[in-house]
């Protein structure tokens, strides 16, 4: 059906880079085992290729019960962790049916897992909140739902987890504060331990525990503002393109897009890029400032992002052609400065993406 089509947008996805990034972070928590956070179809990267990308990951975690099973219809049989749990007794029923391990985090959960038979009991983690507010029971409830657990036929015990909310700045107190609640609210109870996202693993060792919990790194992006993915010897997996669809002139003066935001300075050569925020380009974006490459060279954004075009300056590319590759960000341009400019993080932009671009794996490692 595609035969003969050339892709307007396009999110080209590096599973060496994957494998690369998993290395980075056995480099970086060498004493932890991963779990590593596929959620959201992988940052939006693609669950099931990057699932097998992560073949030497120790667990897969996921929002939800139905992207665990795409995952397991693709006959991926990792332990899968389900980093919200069941959300009703038929769900606790299919992760005994495929092996899922869940997240509890509130009572009602333990009512719905206590439907299943001790054969068919389901790996737990307990979540405490520490400090983010947001799942999880009080720590000083641990010992007393780790008995509630165990009185509990369909829950087998594995261990502990936290969430960090503030790993990312390292200078907040908070993470050290985290840490120090869960240890002290643990003291003495068996069981596994898990605090560290991304932020955590680079910035805290003391968060690293018995496993870490890496995403965002993962996909190569950085999780702090004030350094490169690149400085942090991670390598972007993702890179996505789109291609000049149209050029002309603008006089000085002239308006470009809609509302007439950007007015031309000088008489300048004009490309139209086959992207717009029907893709996943942030209609966010100031309509002055952004950087594109085409040919290793910086194009402009000018104007406004409209839904299916951008309009960027060409000057520095005088050889351009309509259907030159435009590079929105992946490596030159980094995802997290775009995001940046658009007043969000690389994880939103990653999720962002709309079923309209056309997802090309390659793998960097298999290539030399
Ligand atoms: C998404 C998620 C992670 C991974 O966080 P990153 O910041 O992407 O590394 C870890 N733990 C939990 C509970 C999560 O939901």
């Amino acid at each position: 059906m595609s035969g003969g089509l050339t892709p307007r947008v396009t999110a080209g996805i590096d599973l060496g880079a994957v494998r690369h990034n998993l290395a980075r972070v056995r480099a970086a928590a060498p004493e932890s085992r991963v779990m590593a956070a596929i959620k959201a179809d992988a940052y939006g990267h693609g669950a099931v290729p990057v699932a097998r990308a992560l073949a030497d990951a120790d667990a897969l975690a996921v929002a939800c019960v139905e992207e665990a099973l795409q995952l397991r219809d693709a006959g991926i049989d990792q332990t899968v962790v389900l980093l919200e749990g069941v959300l009703s007794a038929d769900e606790a029923r299919l992760c005994a049916r495929h092996r899922l391990a869940v997240v509890v985090h509130d009572r009602q959960q333990l009512t719905w897992l206590g439907a299943l038979a001790e054969t068919e009991a389901v790996d737990c983690w307990i979540k405490l909140d520490t400090g983010m507010n947001r799942l999880g029971f009080p720590s000083t409830e641990a010992a007393r739902t780790l008995e509630a657990l165990q009185a509990t036929a369909g829950c087998r015990f594995i261990g502990w987890m936290t969430h960090l909310a503030c790993a990312d700045e390292r200078q907040s107190p908070m993470t050290a504060w985290q840490i120090e609640s869960f240890d002290a609210a643990l003291r003495g109870l068996p069981g596994q331990r898990s605090l560290a996202n991304s932020a955590g693993i680079l910035a805290h060792p003391r968060a690293h525990a018995d496993w870490v919990r890496p995403g965002l790194m993962l996909y190569g992006a950085s999780p702090f503002t004030d350094e490169r993915a690149v400085d942090l010897g991670l390598r972007p997996v993702m890179t996505l393109r789109s291609r000049i669809l149209s050029m002309h002139e603008v006089r000085a003066g002239d308006s470009v897009g809609y509302g007439a935001r950007w007015h031309c300075q000088r008489d300048t050569r004009l490309g139209v890029v086959a992207v717009g925020y029907a893709d996943g380009l942030h209609r966010s974006l100031p309509t002055s400032g952004v950087r594109f490459r085409v040919r290793d060279a910086q194009v402009e954004l000018v104007g406004r992002v409209s839904m299916d075009m951008i309009s960027v300056d060409l000057s520095r590319v005088p050889d351009a052609r309509v259907g030159d590759r435009v590079t929105l960000w992946g490596g030159n341009p980094a995802v997290e400065e775009i995001a940046a400019q658009a007043g969000t993080l690389a994880y939103e932009s990653f999720c962002g993406l709309t079923r309209r671009v056309k997802f090309e794996y390659i793998d960097s490692d298999a290539a030399d």
